[in-house]
């Protein structure tokens, strides 16, 4: 069984084409730039093909894209499937699937009409992600699709974790609540570290350490996402590439009043130029950070300092919310890369159970276990494969039809 996963913005659309059952992967790539000059990116993973990098093709809207993709895919010389016929299903990622949706489900008009419900939730991701479901149906009729929802996971919290302290009618009118975000990562490291340690799931408590251009960090107990960092929207937790992560909201008055600004601009700079970039001033990127850090910059040393000392406190209030931690684990850009920022983030948590040993953790985008042989608290490094989820899922709901 093939499955190709797309995850569809508003000007861009990544695919990947992969067998869920043997985990294979047959081809990735990206299309950028749909409606402007459109940049095509072609990744075959068998060997003898070729790789297109950012080529210039007219892709005017997500449907010229898709079609471009399917082209390329069965292309006779370039392509990894000999027909369209080849590809089982669509597993889409979905950004917000509100309250609505606790797991993956098959598209049907019902579906749509509920996602496009959720729009208000997510006004950037959602409508990109129904115009990419959209522009599938189109040029693929009758092919299965899924979609995979980034909040699902994060459906089990209870309302002590979910429940913002202002007046209730806005949760129960308006459905301001914390939703959680990264839950395919979050669920899918979870689990592979329950199989690598061969422990059931629903017998451990696990804190996640989702650590990229976006970050959260997640309580799992039994295999339930209970508490996660992430809230309303990705801009609340942790402090980001470019996001300020959670921050008292007077702020926001002070800097219309003081500054003159509206909120939209306010709501830019807390988007896009705050987190470790509007700290620095340097990059929202990790890799310049330690790198500035290492040449002296003071600013660049505060801003890993300060992201640092912020997801410790986060591990810390994971296992309060859980009394107890079992396992740490470490995905993303940030957390499967970074060995020095692994170390100063599990550090001093000894006091715990945890030690990290500075030997086992010089490792980079590979499963490994970095915890020393007496600490109690396992603690891993495990990639992240948000892909493979979505096409795990889509097969599964695809074959109970
Ligand atoms: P996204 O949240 O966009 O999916 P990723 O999970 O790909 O992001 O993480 C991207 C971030 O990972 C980059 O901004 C970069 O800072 C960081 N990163 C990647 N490799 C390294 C590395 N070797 N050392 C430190 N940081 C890294």
């Amino acid at each position: 069984m093939n499955i190709l996963v797309i995850n569809a913005g508003s000007s861009s659309l990544k695919y990947q084409l992969l067998n869920p059952d043997t985990k294979e992967l047959l081809a990735k790539g990206l299309c950028e730039r749909i409606g402007i000059d459109g940049k095509f990116t072609y990744k075959p993973q068998i060997a003898g093909k070729e790789t297109l990098s950012a080529v210039d093709v007219a892709m005017p809207t997500h449907a010229e894209a898709i079609k471009t993709v399917l082209n390329t895919l069965v292309d006779p010389k370039n392509g990894v499937i000999a027909s369209m016929s080849e590809i089982d299903a669509v597993g889409h990622r979905v950004v917000h699937g509100g309250e609505k949706f606790a797991c993956s489900v098959l598209i049907d008009d019902q579906v749509m009409a509920a996602i496009e419900e959720c729009i208000p939730l997510a006004p950037l991701h959602n409508p990109a992600n129904i115009t990419g479901i959209k522009a599938c149906e189109e040029v693929m009729p009758g092919v299965p699709m899924v979609a995979v929802f980034d909040t699902a996971f994060h459906q089990t919290m209870p309302a002590r974790s979910f429940i913002y302290a202002i007046p209730y009618e806005y949760y129960e009118n308006d459905h301001i609540r914390r939703y959680g975000f990264h839950g395919t990562s979050h669920h899918y490291v979870s689990q592979r570290a329950a199989e690598i340690l061969g422990t059931p799931i629903e017998l451990l408590k696990i804190v996640t350490c989702h650590l990229g251009n976006g970050s959260s960090v997640d309580a799992i107990a039994g295999g339930k996402s209970i508490d996660t960092s992430m809230g309303f929207t990705p801009l609340d937790g942790l402090p980001m590439g470019t996001r300020c992560g959670s921050l008292d909201v007077s702020i926001i008055e002070y800097l219309m009043e003081n500054h003159n600004m509206s909120i939209e601009e306010v709501m830019n700079v807390l988007n896009k130029k705050s987190g470790v970039l509007g700290v620095s001033g340097v990059s929202s990127d990790f890799r310049d950070l330690e790198k500035a850090a290492a040449e002296g910059n003071e600013r660049a040393k505060v801003a890993i300092d300060m992201f640092c000392y912020k997801t410790h406190k986060r591990i810390g209030s994971a296992a309060a919310a859980m009394n107890g931690i079992d396992v740490l684990i470490f995905t993303a850009g940030v957390g499967e890369n970074s060995a020095e920022l692994r170390e100063k983030i599990a550090s001093g948590l000894d006091f715990m159970g945890l030690k990290i040993d500075h030997t086992r953790n010089q490792v980079h985008g590979e499963e490994a276990l970095i915890s020393t042989d007496d600490s109690r608290v396992k603690i891993f490094v495990i990639p992240t494969n948000e892909e493979l989820v979505i096409a795990q899922d889509t097969a599964r709901i695809v074959s109970q039809k």
